[in-house]
């Protein structure tokens, strides 16, 4: 899969010696979360002191500019938009002046009521300096006219779906995730300090120790007295985990609402492999998204599962070239076939979803002008048919494949000799007791908020 993207990472450190230039480690490991800007907030001697540009972690921060940034306390944030449009002036963390004092803010998800109380505040005669809904946070505390913490649980508590946000002062940093946990958020040791972030991989990096997830409706506070946690919302019972998490987004190694995205790939494509079986000669991943999947695959059909294509990682998205043409180029600019491992040979290609199947049409021509005798498709989801509200760049409705075409005609329009997608009781069943805590609305339409 190649088209939707993440709405961001997030990265919070309280009390340890150095913390800008650790969060720029720990930004690094959450790059693949969002690539458009990167910034990072740090708190000292009561002020905060901001970096942050366009690009990636490491353009942003070369040589010493992370360094400079004086304190313990930190936040950072790589993005990707999917409120607002790709500018400096929307790079995270965002930071403000209220009546409470200077605060900064990094967010992850989209505020699904974001329209609506951009116009509430705007009758009230609000001023935004930025398009991103990021800054409603900013908008709602300085309403709340305090920096106690219960100003931050009753902001929150308004905020709506979706958010695992760090907000910091000072003196002082809160993490906070939305009643329906829609977005991952972990918090973990290092050293006597705390790190918060998006995803484990993070800390894996920093050398931070795993604890626990941030519960939904939970926001945690860090400050002279340590670490505390308080409830500020509840979603009626309602938990929404964002599956495509697992799916897609979280990288393979991290911890991601309790589970290894490795291993929940891995077995989806076991569950594949059972509601989908065939005969062929080898499995192929399309790289790097269906590997895990594809290895699950092959293991339970007992096939071999090999490099037949390989990924070029410094060239962008596909589906901007404009034209079929173009676009075909662009996509062999990205995947080009290994034709030794194809020739001859039939092939199950497996990947870990299908949007708009640009990118796969143009796979399979090219896998049987190499040699492939047959070319199979597998995917690891079910058919993704609706938008996403939550957080994740979905291109529109009218633009997703499983939305504009039945099963036959997807087969046919990508060149495939069989596809299988899998069911979505397959793919809850891999959670087990846990099954229903999840949010799958743009496979379902059932959007739970
Ligand atoms: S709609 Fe899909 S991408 Fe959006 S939160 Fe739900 S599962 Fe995740």
């Amino acid at each position: 899969m190649a088209d939707p993207r993440d709405a961001c990472g997030v990265l919070g450190l309280y009390g340890v010696r150095g913390a800008a230039p650790m969060a720029t480690l720990g930004l690094h490991a959450l790059q693949h979360r969002g690539q458009e800007s990167a910034g990072i907030v740090t708190g000292h001697n009561g002020s905060l002191f901001c970096r942050k540009g366009m690009g990636l972690v490491a353009q942003v921060f070369s040589g010493s500019e992370g360094s400079s940034l004086p304190g313990e306390i930190a936040v950072g944030h790589v993005r990707y938009s999917t409120a607002g449009g790709s500018s400096l002036a929307n790079a995270q963390p965002l930071v403000g002046r209220y009546l409470g004092g200077e605060v900064a803010v990094a967010h992850n998800g989209t505020l699904a009521a974001g329209a609506a109380l951009s116009e509430a505040l705007a009758r009230k005669g609000a001023l935004f300096q930025t398009t991103t809904d990021t800054e409603l946070f900013l908008h709602l505390l300085a309403q709340e006219q305090a920096a106690s913490e219960s100003a931050v649980a009753a902001m929150l508590a308004h905020a709506g779906p979706a958010f695992a946000a760090i907000f910091l002062f000072p003196d002082k940093m809160i993490a906070a995730r939305d009643p329906w946990g829609f977005r991952p958020l972990v918090l973990g040791r290092l050293g006597k300090g705390y790190a918060v972030a998006s995803e484990t991989c993070a800390f894996d990096q920093m050398g931070a120790v795993y604890e626990r997830e941030i519960r939904p409706g939970e926001m945690v506070i860090f400050d002279d007295g340590g670490c505390r946690s308080r409830c500020f919302g509840d979603s009626g019972g309602v938990t929404a985990r964002c599956l495509l998490e697992h799916i897609y987004f979280a990288r393979p190694d991290s911890v991601v609402f309790g589970a290894t995205p490795h291993v929940v790939r891995w077995q989806s494509g076991v569950v594949l492999a059972g509601e989908f079986p065939l005969e062929a000669d080898l499995v192929v991943a399309i790289p790097d998204s269906g590997v895990s999947a594809a290895m699950g695959f092959a293991s339970a059909l007992g096939l071999p599962v090999e490099r037949g294509l390989i990924r070029n990682h410094y060239v962008g998205r596909s589906f901007i070239a404009p034209g079929p043409e173009a676009r075909a180029m662009a996509v062999r600019m990205k995947h080009n076939v290994v034709r030794e491992v194809v020739r001859g040979r039939r092939v199950v290609l497996v990947d870990d979803s299908l949007i708009r199947g640009t990118t796969t049409a143009t796979l399979s021509r090219d896998l049987r002008d190499a040699g492939a005798t047959e070319v199979h498709l597998r995917i690891a989801c079910p058919p993704t048919r609706h938008p996403c509200l939550y957080g994740v760049d979905f291109p529109r409705r009218e633009e997703l494949l499983a939305h504009r075409y039945s099963l036959q005609e997807i087969q046919e329009r990508l060149h495939m000799d069989s596809l299988g997608y899998l069911s979505l009781d397959g793919l809850a069943g891999i959670f087990g007791a846990e099954r229903d805590s999840f949010c799958t609305a743009c496979w379902t339409g059932n959007y739970p908020v």
